[in-house]
């Protein structure tokens, strides 16, 4: 025990669904845990919701080298109004 890896089928849907971005952590990959996976895009506020794109950081992971993006949600505190 002491595993907690997703299998790879499990962590690319998570993945595409979008993990919860970390104020602290950033975006952890699902796939092998790293934590602050590099952001590649954002989108900007919406609702209350931020979304951005990271690529895992990890050489060996299979997100990184099968080159697919994770989501990631950053839910604010404060929902409703843009500024
Ligand atoms: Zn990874």
């Amino acid at each position: 025990m002491g595993r907690d890896m997703m299998e790879f089928t499990d962590a690319l849907a998570v993945a595409r669904a979008g993990v919860d971005y970390s104020p602290r952590f950033g975006a952890v990959c699902p796939a092998c845990g790293t934590k602050r996976a590099k952001v590649t895009s954002s989108c900007g506020w919406e609702e209350g919701y931020k979304i951005r794109y990271h690529k895992c950081r990890n050489d060996s992971c299979t997100m990184a080298v099968a080159n697919i993006s994770i989501k990631s949600i950053e839910k604010d505190y404060v929902t409703g109004t843009n500024g």
